[in-house]
């Protein structure tokens, strides 16, 4: 294993583990990891908000004729759980949200003035990958996705997919995640067998469009045959792990498949029934695996705003201890996350706490001034400071979410 390996860290830094009584690829996430996996949710559903999408709630099953109209059924199924009897009934642990967000659109009418219509979720979905495959949080049977469908007019297609592909390059900035390359995802070539559904010329118009999206976008990309959805092309955002493995992380897609097998439509200006075009779209793509890859690419040491602990209180010796203490409880009161570390030669409890983004050390002379020492994770120190001072700067640069430990004032 390399030296990033998030399987390796994730266990070392307690964030999430298995069992095999809950079997394989279905990792469970301990409170360090879900504090990660929460900060990153957070952080998404900010970013779609003030992007103008609203999020909805859909359950993890579906019936199986769901997926029968969907053509995952036909398509797909390789891919499925098991369907489970319910009395009379089929049901389907699901392979995407796709369908159960075309039903929330499909369950009320729809003008043009309220296109586009941005759906987002957060949401669960199943795979049944062979086990042979499985590891980490890369390669799971449960996935929570970050997925979102813009209903919109034929107009406004390209635009939609063009600002998801912006969204996407915004989020990457800003969690310090770098696209490997742009992947234009195209159907193999004369490939039967029903993997694709047969309609060229819906293929055309959407691989068209995605080209459209891409050329003026002005990001380098290559096609690559036989990496399509079953109902269409799609773009795929790759990365790199630090094996050199690659894999998608994010994708946009324009679909003309799915609103014609749910029966979509919107009204018009001329008062008649259109179909609207779905765009899919990632931002993240599945959290497991955004949090995989946030966790080699900062091999543990995640930004202030993302760190489980973001800081560290060490008390030099017991005398300090009440002091070590208050700051702690003012900094949780803040909604810091924050934990004292007094146990052990003060040398070993600083090199516990090299993760934590600020370590906040309280001395005899400190204790005596009222003032407190700190630390950097990247060995820089501060003047100290007041409590009051030190928690203020911390919730500053928490709130900006960025990359900077500390911004001079
Ligand atoms: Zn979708």
């Amino acid at each position: 294993m390399y030296d990033h390996d998030h399987r390796r860290l994730g266990r070392e830094l307690d964030l999430f583990d298995t069992d095999p009584l809950m079997g394989a690829g279905l990792p469970y996430w301990l409170p360090d990891g879900a504090t990660v996996r929460h900060e990153l949710e957070e952080y998404v559903r900010e970013l779609e908000c003030a992007a103008g999408y609203r999020h909805v709630y859909s359950p993890v099953l579906g019936k199986r004729e769901l997926y029968e109209i969907s053509g995952h059924w036909s398509h797909y199924s390789e891919d499925m759980f098991p369907p489970m009897e319910l009395g009379a009934e089929e049901v389907v642990l699901r392979p995407s949200l796709c369908p159960h967000h075309a039903l929330i659109y499909r369950s009320r009418s729809h003008s043009y003035r309220e296109l586009p219509l941005r759906i987002a979720e957060l949401g669960g979905m199943y795979r049944s990958e062979l086990s042979g495959v499985l590891g980490g949080l890369t390669r799971v049977r449960a996935i929570q996705l970050n997925d979102a469908h813009i209903f919109c007019t034929l107009d406004q297609a390209v635009e939609e997919a063009r600002t998801a592909l912006d969204l996407i390059a915004r989020a990457y900035a800003d969690l310090g995640i770098r696209a490997s390359r742009y992947r234009l995802s195209l159907p193999g070539q004369g490939e039967g067998g029903g993997k694709y559904v047969a309609d060229p010329d819906l293929w055309r118009r959407a691989t068209a469009m995605l080209r459209e999206v891409l050329d003026t976008s002005g990001v380098d990309y290559e096609s690559a045959e036989g990496e399509a959805a079953f109902y269409g092309p799609k773009i795929d955002v790759q990365i790199v792990d630090g094996a050199g493995r690659e894999a998608t992380l994010s994708t946009v897609q324009i679909d003309f498949h799915q609103p014609e097998r749910f029966d979509l439509h919107y009204i018009g200006a001329d008062g008649a029934k259109h179909r609207p075009v779905m765009v899919h779209r990632s931002v993240i793509g599945s959290v497991e695996r955004a949090v995989a890859q946030l966790v080699e690419e900062h091999g543990g040491a995640f930004p202030a705003w993302l760190a489980p602990v973001q800081l560290a209180v060490l008390p030099v010796s017991e005398a300090q201890a009440a002091q070590a203490y208050d700051l702690a409880e003012r900094a949780l009161a803040q909604g810091l996350r924050v934990e004292v570390v007094a146990e052990g030669s003060l040398g070993a409890r600083v090199r516990a706490a090299r993760l934590v983004p600020y370590q906040a050390v309280i001395g005899e002379r400190e204790a005596a001034a009222g003032l407190v020492a700190v630390r950097l994770r990247d060995g820089r120190r501060v003047e100290p400071l007041a409590p009051a001072e030190l928690l203020h700067h911390i919730g500053a640069r928490v709130r900006a979410r960025g990359a900077e430990l500390w911004a001079d004032a």
